[in-house]
């Protein structure tokens, strides 16, 4: 069969009858659909799910008993009015399952318990020198503080509950696999199996343990649960001692062919300038990074404690020390001239400058958004809608892996529960 054009179609009659392999898909794909659904619309009869995801109500019956016996839904009354006998209302349970997300980064580590309902359960972060403690023993603490922040959070839920996904964030370039840490120059580790290391550290049973890139997951913590989530089309910029990006394109993170996408710290914003970390001249980096940025105010390097530096930046500006006042104008022109490469290069609904760049925000902005107004770029936002600043703070790339492992979950609902 061909259309009149000459390509052949497909239609039901010709295609393949499902194998096994195919019903596990259909089966994965109906409980993935009703757990979205009933995590999008709330609670619902089985009536109602069935309608809006357009399945026969057997179908849906079945689907919804699996889910109950996962624990992942639960039964929750009956409707309140309706013609005929009231249904019961199903709602997203899963408050014994948890996705874990967790950070290293040069300063300290984090661990945020999320439960599949959405729920935060815990945050904790800890000081650590990860440059200087290494791989191994960051990861031992990791771990560490893992075990405390999850019997914490079990502690006001009847049972055991089960961690199903545990995912970190670091400062550098992972493998699309999410296994390993190529490189990541603030941390000094290159080709660190962290994601091996953190499996054999958790000792947890059943969860899936993996890594990304923390401006990735920055970026996908503003997708969903920023001030502007729901923006399909976003930049995050980390404002760091190195400067990294995340895009989403069209609601997917972009990873480009190696995990390597949007190193936007390493575009080369002036040839002659200044030398970077990664061995070239002026990179984005080498300009708005936070120790390029301390330096030119004149304040000692960040070292351990980059958050404190920047708290006495902040009292500086306050104060009205013009040497500081001086080396934040320039930050804000150079962050506005690199965003507007970044507007050129990924046309985004939004640009959003996080980490330390957030506690400068309002001497940033105005100057950064002078600086977009004056280029030529290609969209038709007012800059100061183009540009704006975090609100998630420096939990955001934590916040975000909580988020991604979560997600793991609902696309596969029995991942954690078959043995
Ligand atoms: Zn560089």
């Amino acid at each position: 069969m061909t259309k009149d054009d000459g390509r052949p179609v497909v239609d039901w009659a010709e295609r393949p009858a499902p194998t096994s392999g195919g019903l596990r898909q259909v089966r994965l794909a109906n409980l993935e659909l009703v757990l979205r659904d009933l995590r999008r619309h709330g609670p619902a009869s089985r009536a109602q799910i069935a309608a809006r995801l357009g399945v026969t109500r057997p179908t849906l019956t079945r689907v919804a008993g699996e889910l109950l016996e996962l624990r992942l839904v639960r039964e929750a009354g009956y409707e309140a009015r309706g013609p005929g006998r009231p249904g019961t209302i199903l709602e997203l349970d899963g408050g014994h399952v948890f996705a874990v997300g967790a950070e290293i980064n040069v300063d300290a580590i984090t661990v945020i318990v999320h439960d599949l309902s959405g729920r935060e359960r815990a945050r904790r972060r800890r000081v650590l020198d990860a440059r200087d403690v290494g791989p191994e023993a960051s990861v031992r603490s990791l771990a560490s503080l893992c075990a405390d922040v999850v019997a914490e959070s079990a502690g006001d839920h009847d049972g055991t509950p089960t961690v199903a996904g545990f995912v970190t964030a670091l400062p550098g370039i992972v493998t699309l696999d999410g296994s390993l840490l190529v490189n990541a120059p603030n941390l000094g580790w290159r080709n660190v199996p962290v994601a091996v290391l953190l499996r054999e550290a958790l000792g947890f049973e059943r969860a899936a343990v993996s890594i990304g890139n923390d401006a990735n997951f920055a970026a996908l913590a503003e997708f969903w649960r920023g001030e502007h989530a729901g923006r399909r089309h976003l930049v995050y910029v980390t404002g760091e001692v190195g400067v990294g990006g995340g895009v989403v394109a069209d609601g997917e993170l972009l990873l480009g062919s190696g995990g390597r996408a949007a190193e936007l710290g390493h575009m080369v914003v002036d040839p002659s300038g200044p030398a970077c970390s990664c061995g070239r001249h002026g990179c984005w980096e080498a300009y708005v990074g936070l120790d390029a940025f301390l330096r030119a105010t004149g304040l000692p390097a960040s070292g351990r404690r980059p958050e404190a530096t920047v708290q006495q930046v902040v009292a500086l500006l306050r104060r009205g020390d013009a040497r500081v006042l001086r080396a934040v104008e320039e930050l804000a022109s150079w962050i506005g001239i690199g965003v507007a490469n970044v507007v050129n290069l990924y046309d985004p609904e939004l640009v959003i400058l996080g980490g330390y760049f957030t506690h400068l925000a309002s001497w940033i902005l105005p100057a950064a958004h002078q600086v977009l107004e004056g280029c030529p770029i290609v969209t038709d936002q007012p800059a100061a809608e183009l540009l704006v600043a975090s609100k998630l703070g420096f939990r955001a790339a934590a916040l975000g892996a909580a988020l991604h492992a979560a997600e793991a979950v609902f696309s596969n609902p029995t991942l954690f529960g078959e043995s």
